[in-house]
C-alpha cells in the first residue's frame, strides 16, 4: 500500500511551495493536479474553444491526452506528448482551469490519472478535492488556507520576482473570484474534508507550514 498525503486549499495559499518541500524532506513524489487543470485549459485555449462552450468543451477534451513523467523528481505534464511545463504558471492559463475545472467529464478523466499515481507511489498530492473525492483514505488530510489579502500578496511578488508586469488589486479580485467558482461549482467543490488538519498561513512561514507538516506525518522519512 502506498502513502498518500492530500492537500488541498485556495488558490495561493501556498501548497505547491510546501508540498514540494515535504515531499523532498519524506522522500514522496509531488503530484501538482492544479497543473493537469491547467493543461486541459492550455489545450482548450489553444484551440480557441469558447469555454462557456460546455458541449464544445467536452468533445475537444476527449482529443487532449494529458500524461505525467518525472524528470529529477520534477513533474513534467505532457499534453498530447508534448512538455508544456512553461506554459502552465500564467495567470490566464490559471483563469481558463477554473472555468474548465467545473466539468465533470474533465475531473473524471483527470482524477483517474490523478488515483493511479497516488496508487502506484507514495505521494503528497494538492488541489482542491483530493482529501474529499480523489484520495478519500488518504494517509494525512491538510486544509491549507490564508486570508486573500496574503494570498494575493504572495502570488504578486512570484509574478513580479520573474519580472512580469502586474497590479496586486486585480489579482486579489481575480483570487476572490477563483475562490467563488472553485467553492461554489457542482462538481467536487472545495471544501474541507472532515478528516483533515486546518492548516492557516496566514501569520506563519513557510518553513513553520513545513514543520507542522512533518509533525503530522508519523511517518520515517
Ligand atoms: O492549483 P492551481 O492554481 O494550479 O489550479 C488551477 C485551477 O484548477 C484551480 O483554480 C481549480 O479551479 C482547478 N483545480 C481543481 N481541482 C484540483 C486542482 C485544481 O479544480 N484538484
Amino acid at each position: 500500500m502506498s502513502y498518500n498525503i492530500a492537500v488541498d486549499g485556495p488558490a495561493g495559499a501556498g501548497k505547491s511551495t510546501i508540498a514540494k518541500e515535504v515531499a523532498k524532506r519524506k522522500k514522496l513524489i509531488y503530484v501538482d493536479t492544479g497543473a493537469m487543470y491547467r493543461a486541459m485549459a492550455l489545450f482548450m485555449v489553444r484551440e480557441g474553444v469558447d469555454l462557456r462552450n460546455t458541449d464544445e468543451v467536452i468533445q475537444k477534451c476527449r482529443k487532449a491526452d494529458i500524461t505525467i513523467r518525472y524528470e529529477d523528481n520534477v513533474q513534467v505534464v505532457l499534453l498530447n506528448g508534448e512538455n508544456v511545463n512553461a506554459y502552465l504558471r500564467t495567470e490566464e492559463v490559471g483563469n481558463a482551469a477554473s472555468a474548465v475545472s467545473v466539468i465533470p467529464e474533465v475531473r473524471s478523466k483527470l482524477v483517474e490519472l490523478q488515483q493511479q499515481l497516488a496508487a502506484d507511489s507514495d505521494c503528497i498530492m494538492d488541489g482542491r478535492d483530493i482529501g474529499t473525492c480523489v484520495l478519500p483514505k488518504a494517509d494525512l488530510k491538510i486544509y491549507l488556507t490564508a486570508s486573500s489579502e496574503v494570498r494575493a500578496k504572495r502570488r504578486y511578488d512570484e509574478l513580479a520576482a520573474r519580472g512580469e508586469r502586474c497590479d496586486l488589486k486585480k489579482i486579489q479580485e481575480d483570487i476572490e473570484e477563483r475562490d467563488y467558482r472553485d467553492t461554489h461549482r457542482e462538481a467536487s467543490p472545495l471544501k474541507q474534508a472532515e478528516d483533515a488538519v486546518l492548516v492557516d498561513s496566514s501569520e506563519m512561514t513557510a518553513e513553520e507550514v513545513i514543520e507542522k507538516i512533518i509533525s503530522l506525518c508519523g511517518r520515517e522519512g
